[in-house]
């Protein structure tokens, strides 16, 4: 049984958390006087913010000896008294993020200790996203940006404050499979380039999502193949952003010496809003290393159009 619930339930439930929990607050509170610049990366919109606070995510040691030795902080059992939920579905608790990129920024995790793995969960992406049509649900794989990629979660912001919804609105899909009323469309045109599909039917989101995921290539020695999902509400249904991805982090991460910048690139980067917690790296990032990074990080043309070939 689903228990439902909407954006303006959740939209009261953040300002509760914020009322009654300090650091969150803080936290809240500190990203309204943060930095923001523009850039235009090839027709594409994209913001830069400085965000000091996320260094806890950009820096987090994601191997797996590290994650043995912390504590889950997605588990019930080790989040702080204060942090309270919304029980979502059978297995998800929509919680608030104290470390927030959005002004509204949740994390729902599975209430169970398991891998983050996406296989079998898009249709639970798009019923969620159809019920916060005010937010932007995503998925970060556990390379591709997950900071707690042993624990299953999803993240969602209020979708006003990306930019990809933007630039796809604009852009020319071509579409590459149907299933009913739902279609699944390439963007190999941009300097991102991604799959769409546009569905006001979890279940058939679910079945193009599958026939997508089978056609894209497994890394050796993971388990799923490398990408950030994005999945908003839209007039017509749900739209749902896959990214496909070929490497964790860019060549010139790190914090030590002038070339390195601490950039570890997630969804959110990805549609449309860089997240910089070092200031220095605030003011050095510009179009042409926005391109890089697209291009170290995401699929060409022919690695996308190799993919669509293999839809079946
Ligand atoms: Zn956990």
């Amino acid at each position: 049984m689903t228990a439902k619930t909407s954006s303006q339930e959740v939209n009261r439930f953040l300002d509760a958390q914020i009322a009654e929990w300090p650091q969150a607050s803080g936290n809240f509170e500190a990203l309204k006087g943060v930095k923001v610049k523009d850039l235009d990366v090839d027709g594409m919109k994209i913001k830069v913010q400085f965000n000091p606070a996320r260094i806890v995510s950009s820096a987090a040691k994601v191997d797996a000896k590290s994650l043995k030795e912390r504590k889950c902080f997605l588990c019930a059992e080790n989040r702080p008294a204060v942090q309270r939920g919304i029980d979502w579905g059978e297995y998800y608790t929509i919680l608030i993020n104290p470390f927030p990129i959005f002004p509204r920024h949740l994390t729902i995790p599975d209430k169970r200790h398991t891998d983050q793995l996406i296989s079998g969960r898009i249709a639970d992406m798009i019923a969620l996203a159809s019920e916060l049509d005010e937010y932007t649900v995503f998925y970060n794989g556990p390379k591709c940006g997950a900071s707690a990629p042993d624990h299953m979660h999803f993240q969602a912001g209020n979708s006003d404050f990306l930019t990809i919804a933007e630039t796809l609105e604009d852009a020319e899909l071509k579409t590459i499979a149907t299933d009913g009323e739902a279609t699944l469309a390439v963007e190999d045109t941009l300097p991102l380039k991604v799959f769409v599909i546009d569905t006001d039917n979890a279940e058939a989101g679910q079945r193009l999502f599958d026939r997508l995921y089978a056609a894209m290539p497994v890394p050796e020695g993971e388990r799923e193949p490398m990408m950030n999902i994005l999945c908003y509400a839209t007039p017509a249904g749900v739209r749902l952003v896959v990214i496909p991805r070929k490497r964790h982090r860019p060549s010139f991460y790190g914090t030590e010496g002038d070339d390195t910048m601490l950039l570890s690139p997630a969804s959110v980067d990805m549609g449309g809003v860089f997240i910089t917690p070092l200031e220095k790296d605030f003011e050095k990032i510009a179009a042409d290393i926005v391109r890089r990074i697209y291009d170290e990080l995401c699929l060409t043309t022919d690695e996308i159009d190799d993919i669509a070939s293999k839809i079946k």
